[in-house]
C-alpha cells in the first residue's frame, strides 16, 4: 500500500546558538537552510551571478564562491553586492583573502584550518575584522585536508580527528572573544561523517553546517546525503546542509530541499505519490508520474497528487492524497479527497490532474 500518513514530528532541535549569514539566520530556532556551492570561476562576475540567479530560482538560500586567486577576491564585492542570496567566500591558503572577503561585504567566510598555513598567528587579526564587520566565520574540516599534526595523532581522519580539529580552530578565535562561529566537519563515508557530527554536536554548542564531502555522482551522492542528513536531522543535528554531486549544483539545491521536505523540515511543495505498479496495472505508471509531474512542476501550492496503476486499490491507497488518478481499461478514474469525480479516457489523465491541480490552488488562494 501507499504510506499516507504525514511524519510525525522529529526529535527535539539541538540548542544552538544563532548566527546570521546576511539575511539568513541560522541555527537556534531557524529553518534548516539548504546551501550550494558555485562551479564558475568565481573572477567570472557575469557567469558566477547567473548561476547564483538559477541557484536562487531553484531554492538555494545561501551560496558559497571558491576564492583560489586574486582575480577572484576582486570579484567579491559585486558578487556580494548583485547575489540575491547570502555569499560566502570560501578560502584556502590565503588569510589575506579572508580580509579582502570581509572587506567585500560576504555574508560570510569559510576557513580551513588543515589548509590556511600561519593561519594561527592571523587568526586575532581575522577575529577582529569579522567582528567588526559582523561577519561569522565557517570553520570548515575536510577528511581530505585534514591538519597533519591530527592525522598523525589519530593515523586517519576519524571522527575524532575531525572534532578535535574543528573545536581546535574554534578556541583560537574563542582566545580572541569571536564566537560567531559555524562549524562543518565533512566525509565522503557517510558513517565516520554522522559519528563526526554527533560527537561535535554534543561538545559545542555552535550551528552544524551538514555535509558529506565527495560524495560522488548524482545518484550515488544522493543517496548518501540523504541518509547521513536524514539521520543526522532527524536527531535534531543539523542547521544548515549542503548535498554534494559531481552534477551541476542546481541539482544539489533540488535534492537538499526534497531532503528537508521528506523529514516535514520545510513545507512540501508538489508531491507525487505514486504506486510502484504491478501485475494489476493497466497503465504505464512511470510515464503517467513524469508526465504528471513534469505537468504540475512549479506550482506553489503544496498539493500530494497520486498516480495509481489501477482502480482496484487506487483511490482507497491515496485517500490522504489532495488529487490522483486511478487507471484501467483505457480511462482514468480522477479523484479529489479520495471521491471520484470523475471519468475521462486515458488521453485526457494529465490535463484533467493539471485543469483540477489548478482549481483547488485557486480554492486555496495560491498560484
Ligand atoms: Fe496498487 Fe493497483 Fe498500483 Fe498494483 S497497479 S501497485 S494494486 S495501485
Amino acid at each position: 500500500g501507499i504510506p499516507t500518513v504525514r511524519p510525525k514530528p522529529l526529535a527535539v532541535r539541538r540548542h544552538s546558538r544563532q548566527i546570521m549569514v546576511g539575511s539568513v539566520p541560522v541555527g537556534g530556532d531557524a529553518p534548516v537552510s539548504v546551501q550550494s556551492m558555485t562551479t564558475t570561476v568565481t573572477a567570472d562576475v557575469n557567469a558566477t551571478l547567473q548561476q547564483i540567479a538559477e541557484l536562487t530560482a531553484s531554492g538555494c538560500q545561501i551560496v558559497r564562491v571558491a576564492v583560489p586567486s586574486q582575480d577572484d577576491a576582486d570579484a567579491l564585492p559585486i558578487i556580494a553586492k548583485k547575489s540575491q542570496i547570502p555569499v560566502i567566500a570560501d578560502i584556502h591558503f590565503q588569510p589575506k583573502y579572508v580580509f579582502a572577503a570581509i572587506d567585500a561585504g560576504c555574508a560570510a567566510v569559510r576557513v580551513n584550518p588543515g589548509n590556511i598555513k600561519k593561519f594561527d598567528d592571523k587568526v586575532g587579526e581575522i577575529a577582529r575584522a569579522a567582528a567588526a564587520a559582523g561577519t561569522p566565520i565557517r570553520i570548515g574540516v575536510n577528511a581530505g585536508s585534514l591538519d597533519k599534526r591530527l592525522l598523525e595523532k589519530y593515523g586517519k581522519a576519524t571522527p575524532e580527528a575531525l572534532v578535535e580539529s574543528a573545536l581546535w580552530e574554534c578556541s583560537l578565535f574563542e582566545e580572541h572573544g569571536f564566537r560567531d562561529i559555524k562549524i562543518s566537519v565533512k566525509h565522503n563515508d557517510p558513517v565516520v561523517m554522522i559519528n563526526a557530527y554527533r560527537q561535535l554536536a554534543a561538545q559545542c554548542d555552535y550551528p552544524l553546517h551538514l555535509g558529506v564531502t565527495e560524495a560522488g555522482p548524482a545518484f550515488q551522492g544522493t543517496i548518501k546525503s540523504a541518509v547521513a542528513f536524514g539521520a543526522l536531522l532527524a536527531e535534531g543535528i543539523g542547521d544548515t546542509i549542503r548535498v554534494s554531486l559531481s552534477a551541476p549544483p542546481v541539482e544539489e539545491v533540488k535534492v537538499g530541499a526534497q531532503i528537508l521536505e521528506s523529514l516535514g523540515l520545510r513545507e512540501r511543495g508538489l508531491e507525487i505519490v505514486s504506486c510502484p505498479s504491478c501485475g494489476r496495472a493497466q497503465v504505464d505508471v512511470y510515464t503517467l508520474a513524469e508526465q504528471v509531474q513534469a505537468g504540475l512542476e512549479g506550482m506553489k501550492v503544496p498539493l500530494r497528487v497520486a498516480v495509481m496503476g489501477c482502480v482496484v486499490n487506487g483511490p482507497g491507497e491515496a485517500r490522504e492524497a489532495d488529487l490522483g488518478v486511478a487507471s484501467g481499461n483505457g480511462k482514468g478514474q480522477i479523484f479529489v479527497k479520495g471521491e471520484v469525480i470523475k471519468t475521462v479516457p486515458e488521453s485526457q489523465i494529465v490535463e484533467t490532474l493539471i485543469e483540477e491541480a489548478l482549481r483547488l490552488a485557486e480554492e486555496m488562494g495560491v498560484e
